[in-house]
């Protein structure tokens, strides 16, 4: 059996990037189809939901999706800092929640969402350009005829890869994670725990959920390192290495998994009749490899774009071009500072990353937190690294400027 549909626009997997493309394009008023190769959306969590609450309000994301965090504190094998802020501004999202609550959004606008469709094919019009893709769904074979496509579809950057446009990514990370029920836990408080023990080139956390409930998890740069996060993190658990102790009894819940790029800004995003948003477009931070407020932000510019482009009667690539000049004049130069930053803290040894949390430590919450987002707005940095009291934050913040001296 096969079967057929015609949309002004097909957006590839309902993570919080295609979601968000779907309520943009959707409340514009074209005829949308978000296809998701899951049963249900956020049937597996790949992503640890660590994001900020300013953007949480700003997309309008329900209090009830997210728990709110206002101390930091870091490890190293010799060193322990807490920064403590007044008010929370982080989160921890119920991201099954959160990615349903997008979702959702998007199907009241409009959108049709079609589970179980994984897209394995693109159809190409006589000049090669996309018009539509082909997948298997629970009636077999399905094609989807689009004048536009969003690929939304993460790490596998599925459409644009069967395009010819994109090969794997060569840098990521790889996280692998539990989720847990724990005897004792301060629930406003994450864990960063840096060092040869946790991981050689990346992190470990401790992300509190709420209600005794905690994700522990470890984050390993590839090619850099060749350990197995998963690996690592039964041995971290197993051994209740630094702060984990404090947790008491541990019972797994659930086990998460997921690759995120790392391989800066990299590629083009827009094609004729196709974009690419979140991690297909590698729109990350590399401090901490989170991408989640760019996958609803951008996506929601995508869907936007399209949208209109789509209406214009006009999808070629320069129509589409608004879409990269907004990100990039966002987050470009953001992004490239915080991989200066990323290439320091990966070549630390533990007995640097002891003096490293020193510099840490004399941060205010809101000079921790704009760091720690890459908010590296040029002023700022200018200010940090001119006038901070602390020559070591001074030379760290010369380092993001990009003087060397
Ligand atoms: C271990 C780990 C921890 C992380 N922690 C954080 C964090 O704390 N905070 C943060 O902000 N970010 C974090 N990230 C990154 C964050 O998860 C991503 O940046 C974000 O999910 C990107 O959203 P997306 O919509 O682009 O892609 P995804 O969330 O990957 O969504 C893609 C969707 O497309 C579907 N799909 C894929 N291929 C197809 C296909 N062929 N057909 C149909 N559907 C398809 C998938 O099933 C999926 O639902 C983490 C990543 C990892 C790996």
């Amino acid at each position: 059996m096969s079967e057929e549909y015609h949309y002004d626009l097909v957006i590839v997997g309902a993570g919080p990037a295609g979601s968000s493309a779907a309520l943009a394009a959707a409340k514009n008023g074209v005829k949308v189809a978000l296809l998701e190769k899951e049963n249900s959306i956020a049937e597996t969590v790949r992503t640890s939901g660590v994001t900020w609450i300013q953007n949480i309000k700003e997309f309008g994301i329900p209090d009830d999706c997210y728990n709110p965090i206002r101390k930091f504190s870091f490890c190293s094998p010799n060193n322990e800092v807490t920064i403590s802020d007044s008010v929370a501004r982080a989160a921890v999202l119920d991201v099954r929640k959160t990615y349903r609550w997008l979702a959702h959004e998007a199907e009241k606008a409009g959108a049709d969402i079609f589970v179980k469709m994984n897209v394995n094919d693109v159809i190409k019009n006589e000049t090669g350009d996309i018009v539509g893709v082909r997948g298997t769904g629970p009636k077999g074979k399905t094609t989807f005829h689009s004048k536009m496509v969003i690929d939304a579809s993460g790490f596998t950057s599925s459409v644009s890869k069967a395009m010819g446009f994109v090969t794997q990514w060569k840098r990521f990370g790889a996280g692998a994670e539990y989720e847990v029920k724990v005897e004792k836990v301060d629930s406003d408080t994450w864990w960063l725990m840096v060092g040869e023990q946790y991981s050689p080139a990346g992190y470990a956390w401790i992300f509190p959920l709420g209600n005794n409930i905690v994700r522990i998890g470890v984050g390993v740069g590839k090619p850099e390192s060749n350990v197995d996060p998963t690996q690592r993190l039964k041995e971290l658990m197993e051994e209740k290495t630094g702060p984990i102790k404090k947790l008491g009894k541990i019972t797994p819940i659930e086990f998460h998994y997921g690759l995120i790029p790392n391989d800066g800004l990299s590629r083009k995003t827009v094609f004729n009749n196709l974009i690419l948003v979140g991690d297909s477009a590698g729109q990350a931070n590399p401090l901490v490899l989170e991408g989640i407020r760019y996958a609803i932000k951008y996506g929601r510019v995508a869907g936007k774009v399209s949208s209109d482009a789509i209406k214009s009667g006009n999808t070629d690539e320069k129509s589409l071009f608004p879409y990269e000049a907004t990100w990039r004049k966002e987050i470009e130069s953001k992004i490239n500072s915080a991989g200066k930053v990323q290439d320091r803290w990966i070549g630390l040894t533990d007995s640097d990353w002891d003096k490293e949390l020193d510099i840490i430590k004399e941060l205010k919450p809101e000079e921790f937190l704009d760091f720690i987002k890459a908010e590296f707005g040029l002023s700022n940095m200018i200010k940090l690294a001119t006038h901070h009291p602390k020559l070591a934050v001074r030379q760290l913040f010369n380092l993001v400027k990009g003087k060397t001296t």
